[in-house]
């Protein structure tokens, strides 16, 4: 079944008239945030955002509905799901008299409303709760909707969208609440197996079993700022263990600082942000075919010059060369960036969201630096932790799942040598990496722009085609840290840096990369502009070249060119025919 077209919708009046007079009825209203009165009408206006302290008043369903929707148009889904009694539930009121109540009140049928529509042009299923129907609670009913609209979206591959509220499962429906998470968390399951997008927007407050199921299940999870968002909520922990919790506990800025979320964002801009996500996840267009750009790379290591390696080593470090970021702005067009590794933190030396080349969505990656000291403490000198290779992790996850193409953007010195990063399990977050990028079955392009730093940087760089600028540097070692090691003198480093092969010239000639983007005079930094149009260039013909590739091809390629590495070493016959490897 296709989407109704728009002009079939309903239109928003039909659908707010009743909710919204509500607050229309009253000229003023005393902001609960921020004790101001503040202009009904004005508030309306402002989707209920308090213009004086930017609280995010609740919205109803409808009203959330007819804000996302295009136009206001939304055509709810044509189920009707009703709670029943299963366990006859009597506290101080019956169980089925507070739901008579609540759809009397709300003109809801239960706690969340399930509509297509369409996003900044994109078709949508939309399942929106309503907090006002007894809490937003998970009960069956609710559980049933959230699964039919997951089931709706997989019919029709259209990207689905929840926005949560609620204090979390329904305690007059017993256990049954209960089993509705792990119901939708299975609906949710099978929409990544298709390769479906799914949102969450978190709304305060999202608590309990909605936390722990759909809400936190999303590909991205969006949060109006200052929402709440957890499992266990404040009262129960303060109680259960005595322990005063701080201000600002379980909000969505606390949650995006420990990677739980991707983004946070004012309710006012939430269609925009959302089309942009879908818009890049529902691409269609062709991703590859016509005839092949031009490709600037050099890619026979005869016409490069010979190197002086240790000033490539400071030319590499120099911090007016472009950034990723400066990158994504200049070479990549409508960058949406995605935070946190939905572990423990949101490591802000790798940035890593979806962008435009040529009119073409990829998911881009890479370790960030920056221009001065500040930004540089900021970005932790471009040195990962745990959580920012784990990002990585999840946002390829996601592009294989999306089908986009993935490039990365190589510049650090290496993985952060601290004692936390080894507490939080550097190694294997590098090693999975590895494991997973050997068999990704999109494209991967990597290009080194300024330092490839040892492990931290191959975290990063398990590609179909690795590229560097000709100024760049790729090594198992700092040449500072092998003249340590080696020479036992660290003044050693410009013989160090010789000797390791690091440049570019030196690493094509051995096939560790595949081309060099030779850099504008005065190195990248000194004509970004020019270095962007090169790089662009560079990934148009890799990723057009890599197009013709089917995807179990693609990781077949990728492991077959890091499997040559060393292949050429003389190994004992005896041994492979002991372990019947000879071919
Ligand atoms: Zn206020």
């Amino acid at each position: 079944m296709s989407p109704a077209p728009a002009d079939r919708l309903p239109s928003r009046g039909e659908h707010m008239s009743r909710t919204t007079a509500v607050s229309t009825d009253t000229d003023w209203l005393l902001c609960r945030g921020c004790r101001t009165p503040v202009y009904g009408k004005r508030l309306i206006r402002n989707h209920r955002v308090c213009p004086e302290c930017g609280l995010h008043l609740p919205l109803t369903a409808e009203q959330r509905l007819g804000m996302l929707a295009d136009e206001g148009r939304y055509e709810p889904l044509a189920v009707t799901v009703t709670s029943s009694d299963p366990l006859r539930f009597v506290d101080r009121v019956p169980y089925a008299d507070r739901l008579a109540d609540a759809r009397a009140r709300t003109g809801l049928n239960e706690a969340v409303l399930c509509a297509r529509a369409t996003v900044e042009g994109v078709p949508t299923i939309m399942a929106v709760m309503d907090f006002r129907f007894l809490g937003g609670s998970l009960g069956s009913a609710v559980g049933e909707l959230i699964t039919i609209a997951a089931e709706t979206a997989l019919a029709e591959h259209t990207p689905l969208i929840i926005v949560t509220a609620s204090g979390g499962a329904r305690m007059q429906e017993g256990v049954l609440s209960l089993m509705q998470m792990a119901k939708t968390s299975a609906a949710l399951g099978a929409l990544d197996r298709a390769g479906v997008l799914t949102v969450s927007v978190i709304t305060d407050p999202t608590y309990g079993g909605v936390a722990a199921s759909f809400a936190t299940l999303a590909d991205v999870i969006v949060a109006e700022p200052g929402a709440r968002l957890g499992f266990a909520g404040r009262r129960v922990i303060e109680q259960t263990i005595r322990q005063v919790l701080p201000e600002g506990f379980q909000t969505a800025e606390f949650l995006l600082a420990r990677g739980m979320i991707d983004m946070i964002v004012e309710r006012g801009r939430l269609r925009q942000e959302l089309g942009r996500l879908l818009r890049a996840a529902t691409f269609t267009g062709v991703r590859s075919g016509g005839p092949a750009p031009a490709d600037p790379v050099v890619r026979d290591h005869r016409a490069l010059p010979e190197p002086n390696p240790w000033r490539h080593v400071s030319q590499a470090r120099d911090l007016t060369r472009p950034t990723t970021l400066d990158y994504l702005s200049l070479a990549f067009t409508d960058f949406q960036e995605l935070h946190g590794d939905r572990i423990s933190g949101d490591c802000p030396a790798v940035v890593g969201g979806t962008a435009w080349l040529d009119g073409r969505p990829v998911l881009v990656l890479g370790q960030q630096k920056g221009h001065d000291p500040a930004e540089l403490m900021r970005r932790n000198f471009g040195m990962p932790v745990p959580a920012g290779y784990r990002k990585a992790a999840r946002l390829m996850r996601l592009a294989e799942k999306l089908d986009l193409p993935i490039v990365t953007l190589v510049d650090t010195p290496g993985a952060y040598p601290g004692a936390d990063a080894e507490e939080q399990g550097q190694a294997v977050a590098i090693a999975e990496n590895l494991r997973l990028m050997a068999f990704l079955s999109v494209p991967v392009v990597t290009v080194i722009i300024g330092e490839g730093g040892s492990g931290g940087a191959l975290g990063l760089a398990v590609a179909n085609r690795v590229l560097m600028f000709s100024s760049s540097v790729y090594s198992v070692i700092s040449p500072e840290g092998c003249a340590a090691i080696v020479w036992k003198d660290p003044a050693a480093a410009p013989r160090a840096a010789a000797a390791l092969g690091l440049d570019a010239r030196e690493l094509l000639r051995l096939g560790v990369v595949d081309g060099v983007l030779v850099e504008p005079e005065g190195g990248t930094g000194a004509d970004p502009l020019r270095a962007a149009e090169l790089l662009g260039a560079a990934l148009r013909a890799s990723l057009h070249e890599l197009g013709a590739l089917a995807p179990n091809q693609l990781g077949a390629d990728r492991r077959a060119r890091f499997r040559q590495f060393g292949s050429a070493v003389t190994v004992e016959a005896e041994l492979l025919t002991i372990s019947g490897e000879v071919h």
